[in-house]
């Protein structure tokens, strides 16, 4: 375990010492929260932080870009670390501890076990198009959550089907934590901001707010009474005029992911992926 600068951040590597340095500190009147991240770390991730703070004395932050949850034609061996400038970030932000285990570590030799989450983990959205993916999710978070054992658990909203899996996994596994969700934060222009942003070109850079500014007119206009189908049939048109090859733009149950055709039928979330050039962004927003 390394202690980084001048205050307190630890840098922990192994299971037994992340359970010798939660176990020490706490009392019972200490709560625990548990930041899971893959690095590349920007305000979006900052603002779960924030929240750890105001929700816990201690706060871990976990760094870890997880194997299990890309496919092999996906951007594992690409996928943006820097691991220093994030230290420094959490350093300055005054966080406790950071859990960076190796792939080793968290997936030993002879490592057997995977989830198979379903419900919100089969709604037809990212599932689609990534079917190992909330597969890999489920069993990483779970193991962050044995390995951990925090109070609370920060996730952005910025990856709404991931939040909802994640919540129905613990309570379905009986994990004694509170899943809590935060707000996406957003560029100026809109675009929610994303580790893979930085795979986008200028050209790219600049349509890129689209993705938002469609699902805010879209939200609107189920809000001023349109009817459902009529809406998202017209965002699906100004995704491909804009130059986006869309994966979905689709209208779902805010909780159960369930497909929903009307605001008189439940809260609504509209949910969208869409491709620019080799760079998969994905969004939502509430009606
Ligand atoms: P990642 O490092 O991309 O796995 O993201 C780690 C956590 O940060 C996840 O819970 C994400 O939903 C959350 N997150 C990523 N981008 C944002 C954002 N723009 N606003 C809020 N949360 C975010």
């Amino acid at each position: 375990m390394a202690t980084i600068g001048a205050n307190r951040l630890k840098v922990i590597r192994t299971v037994s010492s992340l359970r010798r340095a939660l176990e020490l500190p706490r009392r019972p009147t200490e709560r625990v929260a548990l930041v899971p991240t893959m690095g590349a770390l920007h305000r979006g991730h900052m603002a779960l932080v924030q929240e750890a703070q105001r929700r816990a004395k201690r706060v871990v932050v976990s760094i870890f870009v997880n194997p299990t949850q890309f496919a092999p034609n996906e951007d594992f061996a690409s996928y943006p670390r820097d691991f220093s400038t994030d230290l420094k970030v959490l350093r300055d932000a005054k966080v406790d501890f950071v859990w960076a285990p190796s792939v080793d570590v968290m997936y030993p030799e002879g490592f057997a076990t995977r989830l198979a989450p379903e419900g919100a983990a089969k709604a037809g959205l990212e599932d689609q198009f990534r079917p190992h993916f909330f597969g890999g999710v489920a069993t990483v978070v779970a193991k962050l959550f044995t390995q951990v054992s925090p109070d609370f658990a920060l996730f952005g909203q910025k990856d709404y089907q991931q939040l909802r899996v994640v919540t129905q996994m613990a309570k379905d596994l009986d994990l004694p934590v509170k899943v809590i969700g935060v707000p996406t934060v957003r560029e100026p222009d809109g675009l929610a901001l994303s580790s893979r942003n930085v795979y986008l070109s200028a050209t790219e850079r600049a349509v890129a707010p689209m993705i938002h500014r469609v699902l805010k007119s879209c939200a609107a206009r189920i809000k001023s009474g349109e009817k459902v189908d009529r809406v998202l049939n017209v965002g699906r048109i100004e995704f491909d005029l804009a130059g986006f090859a869309l994966d979905y733009l689709e209208a779902r149950h805010a909780v159960t992911l369930a497909p929903i055709s009307s605001p008189m039928d439940g809260p609504i979330r509209l949910l969208a992926a869409a491709r620019l050039g080799k760079t998969r962004l994905i969004d939502n927003i509430a009606v």
